[in-house]
């Protein structure tokens, strides 16, 4: 039995005891994102121009996203190596950069990735004459900068409660057609050095990680991408489970296409890794690839969804 005395002495008691448990921290309430203000970011890359390795549309993305990172009690680490470049030709510098948000609590660390380098051919368009001109790189590179950017943005002042690690990948997109192992380099090194003597990234293993790659498509439609699906079963589930939870048409839990992506030499390290993609884009690698084909309502969904998950986890 329990009279209406016991249940308030009880109400109380519960109230008390979860404001003095130690460890427990009071949540501070999740940020709002802004699918429009990530859309001026996605907006801003493309005014560098091309985001190559190596030119100053590249330079200058990669000096503002360490100045954005520069804050108070935040590491930010940029590696740079040099490799072949695939597509063109020579060599090429490749530059990675880390960005490690302390979290108020503590528990493994979300990592989110998404690649910066944007593609130095739109060797898939239609016009022949226009297959030789540097990729705008709207929706392929830039929209998912855009949205890890906006986040840092909320996180200054409003720490999560775990770490997040945010890792901006180089030479993603200089790969050739047919050899998918000449694309995502920067990824690779990131990875396979993981663990290792001056690793940018964390030793300890985080609770997963997810990576953001063409998710502006202003007629976004994101499935679960099958190497996700095959090999972090678990993970992509409790992703897309979350994005039905918020109500984000966007996700539709079906298997999708497998693509060879940034997220492939992490899951080859056995960290549970979703990519979050839509590949049905028909503007892909061709000059089309330029802001007005993205839109901010779909940035919204992407970013709602990773916000959700950094801060409540
Ligand atoms: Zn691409």
């Amino acid at each position: 039995m329990c009279s209406r005395r016991n249940f308030l002495f009880r109400l109380v008691g519960i109230l008390l005891t979860a404001a003095v448990v130690p460890g427990v921290v009071s949540a501070a309430p999740a940020p709002v994102f802004s699918g429009e203000r990530a859309m001026a970011l996605l907006e801003y890359q493309c005014g560098l121009g091309p985001r190559i390795p190596g030119t100053s549309g590249h330079r200058a993305l990669q000096d503002t996203l360490m100045a954005t990172a520069d804050r108070p009690g935040w590491e930010v680490r940029r590696g740079c190596f040099t490799t072949a470049d695939p597509l063109l030709g020579g060599d090429m510098e490749v530059c990675n950069l880390v960005v490690v948000i302390p979290g108020a609590g503590g528990g493994p660390a979300l990592w989110l990735g998404a690649h910066y380098d944007t593609r130095p051919l739109c060797d898939m368009d239609p016009d022949p004459a226009k297959q030789g001109l540097p990729l705008p790189g709207a929706n392929d590179g830039a929209s998912g900068v855009a949205i890890l950017w906006h986040l840092m943005e909320l996180a200054d002042g409003n720490p999560p409660p775990r770490d997040l690690v945010l890792m901006f990948f180089d030479g993603e997109d200089s790969g050739r057609p047919g050899d998918p192992e000449s694309f995502g380099l920067g990824s690779a090194h990131l990875a396979q050095n993981w663990g290792t003597f001056g690793s940018l990234l964390p030793p300890d293993r985080p609770r997963g990680m997810i990576l953001l790659d063409m998710v502006g498509d202003a007629h976004l439609s994101i499935p679960m991408e099958a190497y996700s699906l095959a090999h972090a079963e678990d993970w992509t589930r409790e992703v897309f489970a979350r994005a039905e939870a918020l109500g984000l048409p966007a996700f539709t839990a079906r298997r999708g296409p497998a693509v060879y992506d940034d997220h492939i030499p992490f899951l080859r390290r056995g960290i549970p890794a979703v990519d979050l993609i839509d590949f049905d884009y028909p503007a892909w690698h061709t000059s089309g690839d330029v802001p007005v084909a993205c839109s901010a309502a779909s940035l919204a969904q992407v970013g709602a969804l990773v916000t959700d998950l950094a801060y409540h986890p």
